[in-house]
């Protein structure tokens, strides 16, 4: 393999690039416009297009894409070649600014939640220079945002900008106060991205995984994550050498893949790269996970990034680690001196009280179909969010909640009135695998999003529910006049984590109790997608995407809608799938086998009419019995389905999916799954889990 540092961003256009192919007038500009968030002029974009295209060219580019986020949350791109014929028969190689900051793809095939009429198909991609473009497959890929003719957000992007802009706005108010110089504030991220990697082989034999991204039948197999020899094991050397590879077109994209390992279900990995600034972050996420599918097929192997591809072994999700840093300083970081330790403990009751405020909003970001299977599990977190502070700060945190001295376990002791906090609390983060939002060390880890899911959403949850917290003390902070504000704040993040103490839960979230505390507690808890999404059309969300300019009603609207269509016409294919395996598959099988062995009863019979065949009978009834039920289960499947197509309204539909097919297709599978075990292996139709997750 070449030097890192001979590859690493090789195919981005990033800055260093920028700073070496601009004439220095027009770097600057641009650089104006990607920090400040300065209008860029067509002057500028023209001489930026220019030094793109050739630059592009140089690394056997040949066309170029707006490269962008429909709410369907997977990216799309169409290609265009830079050429440009000329009458003497020959081509040139063209790019203007006007393309590159714009482009008109026909809208009307991408999800809009009824925000864009179809006789208004098009719509626009508007560049972002924020993050920057870089080359794939010789395709120059240009991160975009997609609006409707009216300006309405069509994509996932363009709020997790505006979230991130609401954030800057509120934080250097805050900041103001600490009497610190105006700075550019951003929320950053650190995507751990979970996968599986089955053999190809399997795959193409399971329709199933084909369809629908994860095995709807199968019995859990003899060995399953049990013996804990998977997890952080040695890495078998195909998949090895998937990952080096990944690694290195990774490098090469600019995205710092930084640990590998594999995870705790057999066959299951995880890649986190470094954070960095959260618009980035998953721009490069949704890179990662092209690319993973792409290599894959490179070693004979598929990736399955759905958040439950095996019933009985772990599923997979994506931590969202999240912070917010001034010019590249950490405001999570708990700091060293007095006058920092308050500006953290205002920026941490800020998270505590945004996560308790808008844990419904925050819940609704990581739903999906998919990752129902995981939240509520006991392998991923509850579907209640709650925080986790560690020992330390949780005690911090009572201390100042209840008005006395703090103490800490190495008995220092600290005036809390003058906000002093121990600066060993950085290395004293402990690990409750069982929450949902984790305080760890200087950054919190969000962990319900799944790891099919692009994380715009949960961030621009995230990012404007605290930009609300920051304005609040903003605003109360900024009528206290200056020599009283170190006291005025202090009280103010002392009443803070008194209002929101109930978000904080530092026992075990997979326990019995738990749900039923929450409950005393007043938390929500909403099991499925179906009960998850409403809230996002809750008049208090509505008032809260309102108020920083991050989504109007409109937009909200259309958001509720494609989610729900999405879980919606999830179900309908998985259920569809279903019965089609049952009906083509499964149930043959079953009775091939039983006639086979009805057979064998006769011609044992006819030769020796006393033989004992105990054995052959009850396994021939066990088959016809099972064959009954899983009749009489698909038959009801089959009726509540049809039911449910014809509920017209999208939220009622969902709840029926979620309430009454969900659990019917469960009880399906597990009496297929129950034949597995009678059925001989040569007449079993699929591969099953002994055989796919433990494939040399
Ligand atoms: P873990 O033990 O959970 O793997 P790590 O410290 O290795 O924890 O970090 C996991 C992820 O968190 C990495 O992607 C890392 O880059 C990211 N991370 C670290 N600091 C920050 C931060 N300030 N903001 C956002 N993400 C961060
Ligand atoms: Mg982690």
């Amino acid at each position: 393999m070449a030097k890192v540092q001979d590859i690493y961003g090789q195919m981005v256009f990033d800055e260093h690039t920028m700073q070496e192919r601009l004439p220095s007038a027009t770097y600057k500009q641009l650089m104006r416009t990607i920090k400040d968030g300065e209008p860029l002029d067509i002057e500028v974009a023209n001489v930026v297009a220019h030094a793109m295209k050739e630059w592009a060219i140089e690394q056997g580019a040949t066309h170029y894409t707006h490269w962008f986020q429909p709410l369907s949350g997977i990216t799309s791109e169409k290609h265009d070649s830079f050429i440009d014929p000329i009458s003497d028969g020959h081509a040139i190689m063209s790019f203007s600014g006007k393309e590159l900051i714009q482009g008109e793809p026909d809208a009307s095939s991408f999800p809009s939640g009824g925000l864009r009429a179809t006789f208004e198909a098009r719509g626009y991609t508007a560049w972002d220079p924020t993050s920057f473009a870089f080359i794939k497959d010789e395709v120059l890929c240009i991160p975009t945002a997609f609006c409707s003719y009216n300006g309405e957000a069509l994509d996932k992007k363009t709020p997790l900008l505006r979230s991130m802009r609401a954030v800057d706005d509120q934080a250097n108010r805050v900041l103001a106060l600490f009497g610190e110089p105006h700075q550019r504030v951003v929320t950053t991220l650190g995507a751990e991205q979970e996968y599986f990697l089955i053999s190809e082989k399997d795959y193409e034999k399971r329709l199933d995984l084909v369809l629908t991204g994860r095995t709807l039948f199968g019995y859990s197999p003899c060995k399953g994550q049990e013996l804990e020899d998977h997890y952080f094991g040695a890495i078998r050397p195909t998949v090895n050498n998937f990952m080096k590879e990944l690694d290195e077109e990774l490098w090469k994209l600019g995205v710092p893949a930084k640990t590998k390992h594999n995870e705790v279900a057999p066959c299951q990995h995880e890649l986190a790269p470094l954070f960095a600034n959260a618009n980035r972050a998953v721009d490069q996420n949704l890179l990662t996970m092209e690319e993973m599918r792409l290599l894959a097929s490179h070693y004979g192997l598929v990736c399955l990034e759905h958040e439950k591809p095996f019933e009985h072994i772990n599923g997979s999700g994506k931590h969202n680690n999240w912070s917010i840093a001034a010019d590249d300083k950490n405001l999570l970081e708990p700091g060293e001196n007095p006058m920092s330790n308050l500006r953290f403990l205002v920026f941490l009751a800020g998270v505590i009280q945004a996560v308790d405020d808008y844990q419904e909003l925050l819940r609704m970001s990581a739903a999906s179909a998919g990752n129902d299977h995981r939240l509520g599990a006991n392998e991923a977190p509850p579907a209640i969010v709650s925080m986790f502070l560690g020992d330390e700060l949780g005690r911090v945190v009572d201390a100042l909640i209840e008005g006395r001295d703090y103490k800490s376990h190495d008995r220092v002791e600290m005036d809390l009135g003058v906000a002093e906090l121990p600066n060993f609390l950085k290395d004293n983060s402990d690990r409750n695998r069982t929450s949902p939002f984790a305080f760890t060390g200087n950054k919190f880890e969000f962990r319900m999003p799944g790891s099919e899911q692009n994380l715009s959403d949960a961030n621009m949850v995230l990012n404007t529910a605290m930009a609300k917290s920051l304005k609040e003390f903003a605003d109360q902070m900024e009528a206290v006049p200056a020599e009283e504000f170190r006291t005025a704040a202090l009280s103010y993040v002392r009443r803070t984590l008194r209002d929101h103490q109930r978000i904080i839960f530092n026992g075990d979230g997979y326990s019995e109790e738990w749900p039923e505390e929450a409950a005393r507690r007043g938390l929500a808890n909403h099991k499925t997608t179906a009960d998850a999404l409403p809230c996002l059309v809750s008049q208090k969300a509505l008032d809260l995407f309102a108020e920083f300019h991050v989504l109007d009603e409109a937009e909200v609207r259309s958001r509720y809608e494609v989610k729900l269509e999405k879980y919606n016409k999830t179900m309908n294919i998985e259920i569809r799938t279903m019965k089609r395996l049952v009906r083509r598959d499964y149930l043959p099988a079953i009775n091939d086998f039983a006639a086979e062995i009805a057979r064998h009863i006769a011609e044992v019979r006819a030769i020796m009419p006393n033989a004992d065949l105990t054995n052959q009978e009850s396994k021939l009834e066990a088959l016809l019995e099972g064959a009954a039920d899983i009749n009489r289960h698909l038959g009801k499947l089959h009726e509540l389905h049809h039911a449910s197509l014809e509920i017209e309204d999208q939220q009622e539909r969902a709840n029926m999916n979620a309430h009454q097919l969900v659990p019917l297709m469960g009880a399906l599978r597990d009496a297929v799954d129950e034949m597995e075990l009678i059925v001989e292996r040569e007449h079993w139709p699929v591969p099953t889990y002994n055989e796919i997750l433990f494939y040399a």
